[in-house]
């Protein structure tokens, strides 16, 4: 499900199921097969350094100029470090943090920063993500959902499959009785060029298992999300 809003309210709210605008296909595909994706390499490095260089040429800079002279390997270097969720795996991640707990009540990690690039513009949105399951005997580690979020953020994204991956990481690791994701984020692409509205926000959510299958249990998450918390540390609107 996806909702774009640009009403300019500060502060994101929670969907309304009825409110379902569209849904996208993923574009996730090269001619209907795996995309082909590879180790970057050193030489790249470079070439992305001289692909810098021209895009500055392109917007009538001079690239020689001093403020500009190292900016191809920051942005070559920043643009590696954005996207290094491409050389992580699921499997190292979670690697030793499952643990046969026998606990079968929600846990929700609420309001995990995320930062991502979309694919479209490779400009970045950034939001919030709430991540919750209903474990079947197995839980992770609090914390490798939170890394989870990380690893698909940081590689080149559209927020409906950003929010889906995370889901079916979550399902892959635990086979729990169902997993639910919601992302608010806030396109660049839209707040500063495009449409140009900078209170405009996207909410994405993706249900597995029980969550899509029982309303009840999608309506205690949803509940929950809404939720304000009395007591938290660090800063929530
Ligand atoms: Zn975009």
């Amino acid at each position: 499900m996806t909702i774009a809003r640009s009403n300019g309210s500060q502060s994101p709210l929670i969907p309304d199921l009825a409110e379902v605008i569209s849904t996208r296909p993923d574009r996730n595909t090269h001619d209907g097969r795996e995309p082909e994706l590879h180790p970057p390499t050193d030489e790249q490095m470079g070439q992305m350094q001289d692909a810098v260089r021209n895009i500055l040429l392109g917007v009538g800079e001079d690239p020689e100029r001093e403020g500009l002279l190292k900016t191809p390997k920051r942005v070559a270097e920043a643009m590696r470090f954005l996207t290094s969720g491409y050389s992580e795996s699921l499997e190292d991640l979670v690697n030793n943090a499952i643990f046969d707990e026998g606990h079968n009540e929600m846990v929700l990690v609420r309001d995990i920063n995320f930062f991502s690039l979309c694919e479209h513009h490779m400009l970045p949105f950034m939001g919030k993500a709430h991540v919750a399951y209903i474990p079947n005997q197995k839980v992770v580690g609090l914390s490798k959902l939170a890394r989870i979020v990380e690893m698909y953020s940081r590689r080149l994204q559209v927020q409906e499959r950003l929010t889906r991956q995370i889901a079916e990481a979550v399902q892959t690791i635990l086979e729990p009785q169902g997993v639910a994701v919601v992302m608010e984020g806030v396109h660049m692409c839209m707040a500063m060029r495009g449409v140009q509205k900078p209170g405009s926000w996207t909410v994405t959510s993706a249900m597995v298992g029980v969550f899509q299958d029982e309303h009840k249990t999608r309506e205690e998450f949803f509940n929950l999300i809404r939720h304000q918390t009395s007591f938290f540390l660090g800063s929530r609107e």
